[in-house]
């Protein structure tokens, strides 16, 4: 027992001395008012603390060791209080009283000659004096203790885990030197003395570790954040209804991550994205400031006495970057979330690209449906001048032809109809895009409707058989007769250009409780299973070898699906690749 007590005081030694370098350190690398409070705070104390065993010297020296004692303690004091005042501020007439009354103590210290050993007997102005440097002391102390405490509650985690690591640290300090001082008999004994020892050496990691923390520690305290924080970068990334939108939710998490006061992303293109935290004009004089600075990376450079820190976003643009401006902690509290942040920073880039990207998308998507529009629009009318021609052509109008001539005219008709049939496609996809597809619905007999459908792809067929099994009587539905042909004739005309001449093509107009089915079956190339996921998308044609020469827009059926939609039926499609398909469109019928 002996031999530990006797190590204690030394382990205390040099675990403080380590600490106060620690902290010199931490300063110098970052040249900081608060750190220097900080370092200022610990260095007196382990001064201190390498000086008591001076301190019970007598001779010309002792007083003197005895009165430095006294400043350092009550130096210590006010440095912790100046670190608080650092980031929330005490009033100027706050500050001066309490400077002034320390001087003014630590005065009535060195007149009260206190004696170097606090347990030795006191006379009256000694015991005074004792009791204003410890209260003074306290005073200084504990109110940072408890303000840092009240403030790390609703900051990020590893922050507010470091402060309240920084407030115990002090509180425990704050026991030993007033047990040991005032404990009396308590702490005479051995095991007193051991038990205050072993606090005091305990506090030093629990000191290091409020500002600097490892890594393991960091994890543990920011656990539970870690899950809330994977959900918002998902719904960074997922969600992406515009840039502005986007940057506001990536400053909102960045502010959170390192507990910062204010944040804005300055665009590729020097314009403000969007900012928290701070008024237009601050924005403004923050981004100015961001750029004017000449580094690339990340600085810090204080600014009207708010501390900035500017993270490069890579974007394909070119470079923006996100300015956070520090809160009142951020500075002293954020080494890991700043690393956090960088990382961060390559997300927020990939949803701002990504918003880019469907905002470049959705401008060609929308240039594509003009252009079908436009060239759909121009193609009509010289297609009808044709058609009308032709068709005086073969009915004898315009005089008689060559036979040779006479016999090319069906196929001529037969093709400006699959002509006329993909303008018309081109067109209500048009329409269908711009949302001005409205229906026109009416009572119609369905199976009227297909033989009318049927008849108008005629031509196409060319002399190949199609089987039509539909009922003498009608079956009504409610129908936009124009729409409810397009798909049908889409239907058939598929069901000719994807299977061989000699193959039947049979169409089933039946009724099946509460639904009309128009059903189209080929014996031709069939969909593959793997295709069919394209079958009913814009533009989605399935390449392939047998079908490449076949002319098409990949519109029929995306658009015959959402006309079937559009009447709350459906268009759906059974197939076998190699044996054929099968087509059936519903739609509700009408209860006459
Ligand atoms: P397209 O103008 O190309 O015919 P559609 O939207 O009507 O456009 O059809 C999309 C694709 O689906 C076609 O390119 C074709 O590959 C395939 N397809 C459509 N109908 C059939 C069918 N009856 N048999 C085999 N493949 C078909």
């Amino acid at each position: 027992m002996d031999v530990i007590l006797a190590v204690m005081p030394l382990a205390i030694e040099v675990a403080f001395v380590l600490l106060a370098v620690a902290m010199i350190a931490d300063w110098l690398s970052h040249r900081e008012r608060r750190r220097a409070y900080l370092a200022l705070a610990f260095g007196s104390l382990t001064l201190l603390i390498l000086v008591a065993p001076s301190l019970s010297q007598s001779g010309p020296y002792g007083q003197l060791i005895t009165d430095i004692g006294i400043v350092l303690f009550l130096l210590s004091g006010w440095a912790l209080l100046m670190f608080r005042d650092s980031f929330i501020s005490l009033r100027r007439s706050t500050r001066r009283a309490v400077t002034a009354s320390l001087v003014l103590v630590a005065a009535l210290g060195m007149v009260a000659q206190l004696p170097a050993d606090t347990q030795q007997s006191h006379g009256p102005l000694q015991t005074f004096a004792l009791a204003a440097i410890l209260t003074a002391w306290g005073l200084c102390v504990i109110e940072p203790i408890v303000t840092l405490w009240l403030a790390s509650r609703g900051r990020p985690a590893v922050e507010g885990a470091r402060m309240r690591a920084l407030s115990l640290g002090y509180a425990g300090m704050v026991g030993v030197i007033f047990v040991g001082t005032l404990g009396g008999e308590l702490v005479r004994n051995p095991a007193g003395q051991f038990v205050l020892d072993l606090v005091a050496l305990a506090m030093v990691p629990m000191l290091y570790f409020s500002f600097h923390p490892p890594v393991l520690l960091r994890r543990l305290w920011s656990q539970p954040e870690e899950e809330e924080l994977r959900q918002g970068l998902h719904s960074l990334l997922t969600f992406s209804p515009n840039r502005v939108t986007q940057a506001q939710r990536a400053l909102d998490w960045a502010t959170r991550l390192v507990g910062g006061a204010g944040a804005l992303i300055v665009d590729w293109d020097s314009s403000i994205l969007a900012f928290r935290g701070m008024n237009g004009e601050e924005a403004e004089a923050v981004a100015a400031d961001a750029a004017a600075r000449p580094e690339a990376g990340e600085v810090r450079a204080p600014r009207r006495g708010a501390t900035t820190l500017v993270i490069p976003l890579e974007l394909q643009e070119g470079v923006a970057s996100m300015v956070v401006v520090a809160g009142p902690f951020t500075p002293l509290f954020g080494d890991d979330e700043l690393s956090r942040l960088r990382q961060y920073a390559g997300s927020i880039a990939a949803s701002l690209d990504r918003v880019t990207l469907n905002v470049r998308i959705q401008d060609l998507e929308k240039a594509k449906t003009e252009f079908m529009n436009i060239a759909s629009h121009e193609l009509r009318g010289p297609m009808t001048v044709i058609k009308g021609y032709l068709t005086m052509l073969e009915g004898g109008s315009l005089g008689t032809l060559a036979p040779k001539a006479q016999s090319v005219l069906p196929l001529l008709i037969a093709k400006a109809d699959e002509v006329n049939a993909m303008v018309e496609q081109m067109l209500e996809a048009a329409r269908l895009e711009e949302g001005h597809l409205t229906l026109h619905k009416v009572k119609g007999d369905i199976v009227e409707l297909t033989e009318l459908a049927i008849d108008s792809v005629r031509p196409m067929l060319a002399g190949r058989e199609l089987d039509v099994d539909a009922p003498s009587t009608p079956i009504p539905a409610d129908v936009d007769t124009q729409r409810f042909q397009i798909v049908v004739r889409n239907l058939i005309s598929n069901a000719i250009k994807y299977s061989p001449e000699g193959t039947p093509i049979t169409v089933v107009v039946n009724r099946n409780g509460r639904t009309g089915k128009v059903i189209v079956i080929d014996q031709g190339i069939g969909i593959s299973q793997h295709d069919r996921a394209k079958l009913f998308t814009k533009f989605g044609r399935i390449e392939r070898e047998a079908t490449l020469h076949v002319a098409g827009t990949g519109l029929g059926l995306w658009l015959s699906r959402e006309i079937a939609r559009m009447h709350d039926g459906d268009l759906t499609v059974d197939s076998t690749e190699g044996e054929g398909s099968t087509f059936t469109f519903e739609v509700p019928i009408t209860s006459s």
